[in-house]
């Protein structure tokens, strides 16, 4: 069907519904200031005692993720989340995927699942799925039918190889196994038990695209997170980012939108900018900015603000902020505070700078507890703190990983009141972010600061003017002056404020031509400590 045929159409049945709306409403207003909450349901709430989390479980959690009340600063805020993989597999991860149709049992029922999307759309939670295209299991049918038989339907569906080619993968790993079934190889770039799926076949590209569309229509998400996308298409030696990934990418993107326009899909790309920009503009929605993270992380470690905003800003140039997504660490990564080495100070530090630099950050769940957790991947992974009591109440069984050793202090209720608390603290930025226009969407515009251990910034929307200054050292700093390129902000004499509660700062004098020059916001700037500073117009 021609793509004005279905707008047609839509418009159509919602003129039919609501006689007052002139065209579609296509709800991607969120993305303006929203967060995404990262889940794995594995580990988040455990309903039925079996002492692995479950959709139901995390049913009974969403007013902890978002109530529903843009008000309430009672739960974080985020408007979407991204639940690692939900469908059938063999590991406790899910990312070898044994049937793309089925959810795990091990999490509930699809009618479970389906209710979860609803209870979440209720509260102003948009759901993304994780999907991972590259690769299936070597439990998923289709492959146990391919090895075994040269001749069947699936055998092209996955890359043999009947002596073991002298290739190795990008981090010097086997790429090709020995098949338990024949004497012959496959390939697969992550493990032995991921055969990577062939998008050479015609066949495996319009699978994929199916798989989306019963995602979309049948489950009723609202968009995915899609796994390790530059290993779709292998060229020769050339493992990632060739053109015919880059082509299944635009076709399924493309697919995506005719299925469920103003759906959202983010790829997982890790990697440099240079090599992310490739994967833009008309393929996946956003990616992952693995080098935010990395210069976020490195700049609150190291005390110097040097590097921060470098690569924020080249994103910035480069594409919409609501298409590049920073964070601070996934499950693939030791946990923040574990990276900061234990120090608190430092990674409420790193909430604050996140969230108040532009992009559609991403909050991996326990980061708002400042729970810690380092490798294996399971110890990134363990279960949620929610209470003090036995199992850190995720659940009344034993837990299907143990907890970490600090979910007696690093939990919902021992967090929930305390208005200093970690948790509060994401839950006022969060809101923040999107009740402030220029947290929300303002340009990022860079300030100079007068010491290394300064990062200073400005968002700005129009009139809307935030100004960010942090210290990223563990000292105090006074006199630390601020200066700008001309014009940075709107011309005139403002008296700030801090967002986050503090003192208010200097008043700030641009009357000449909108340009801060050696203005000391604050007069000491405490360790470790941001300042969100709104920029208030005094008028005479
Ligand atoms: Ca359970």
């Amino acid at each position: 069907m021609p793509r004005f045929a279905i707008v047609a159409l839509s418009a159509a049945l919602l003129a039919h519904a609501v006689p007052s709306a002139a065209q579609a409403p296509i709800d991607t207003t969120w993305k303006r200031g929203g967060v995404c909450y990262e889940v794995f349901v594995r580990s988040f709430f455990d309903s039925d005692g079996d002492g692995i989390g479950d959709f139901n479980g995390l049913t009974q959690k969403l007013d902890y993720i978002n109530d529903g009340s843009p008000a309430s600063t009672r739960s974080l805020g985020a408007k979407c989340i991204w639940l690692m993989p939900v469908a059938a597999s063999p590991s406790y991860h899910g990312y070898d995927t044994k049937n793309y149709y089925r959810v795990n049992p091990e999490y509930g029922t699809a009618v479970d699942f389906k209710r979860m999307v609803a209870e979440a759309h209720r509260r102003g939670i948009k759901v993304l799925v994780d999907l991972v295209l590259n690769h299936a299991s070597t439990e998923h049918p289709f492959f146990k039918e391919a090895a075994r038989d040269t001749l069947s339907p699936h055998r092209n569906w996955f890359r043999w190889s009947a002596t073991k080619p002298d290739i190795k993968g990008p981090w010097g790993q086997e790429v090709w196994h020995k098949s338990p079934y024949r004497d012959e190889y496959y390939y697969g770039i992550f493990w032995s038990g991921m055969p990577d799926l062939n998008y050479d076949n015609p066949a495996v590209r319009a699978e994929a695209n199916k798989v989306g569309k019963y995602w979309l229509k049948e489950m009723g998400v609202d968009g995915f997170r899609l796994d390790a996308v530059p290993y779709l298409v292998e060229e020769g030696t050339t493992l990632a980012g060739t053109a015919g990934t880059h082509s299944v990418l635009h076709d399924f993107a493309e697919s995506v939108r005719a299925t469920a326009p103003g759906a959202y899909t983010v790829g997982e790309v890790w990697d440099s900018i240079d090599i992310i920009l490739p994967y833009y503009p008309d393929q996946l929605d956003g990616y992952f900015a693995f080098a935010l993270s990395d210069a976020l992380m490195d700049a609150v470690r190291t005390g110097s603000a040097s590097k921060l905003l470098a690569p924020y800003l080249r994103m910035q140039q480069a594409m919409p902020a609501v298409r590049w997504s920073p964070f601070q660490r996934n499950h693939d990564q030791t946990r923040t505070v574990t990276a900061l080495g234990g120090d608190i100070a430092k990674a409420r530090l790193s909430a604050q700078l996140l969230l108040t630099l532009p992009g559609l950050p991403f909050v991996y769940y326990g980061e708002e507890l400042g729970m810690t957790g380092d490798k294996p991947d399971e110890r990134l992974r363990t279960p949620m703190h929610w209470t003090r009591s036995k199992a850190a109440g995720f659940t009344t069984a034993a837990p299907w990983e143990p907890l970490q050793p600090d979910s007696l202090t690093a939990n919902v209720a021992a967090q929930a009141n305390d208005k200093a608390s970690m948790l509060n603290l994401y839950r006022k930025l969060i809101h923040l972010r999107s009740s402030n226009a220029a947290l929300a969407a303002g340009e990022l515009v860079p300030v100079d600061a007068s010491n290394d251990a300064v990062t200073a910034f400005l968002r700005r929307d129009g009139a809307n003017v935030v100004l960010v200054v942090a210290n990223l050292g563990t000292t105090p700093l006074s006199g630390v002056t601020v200066s700008s390129n001309q014009g940075a902000v709107p011309i005139g004499r403002f008296a700030t404020r801090d967002l986050l509660g503090g003192a208010a700062g200097a008043e700030l004098d641009a009357s000449a031509d909108g340009t801060l020059r050696e203005y000391v916001p604050i007069a000491t700037l405490a360790p470790l400590q941001a300042y969100v500073l709104e920029l208030k117009a005094i008028r005479r």
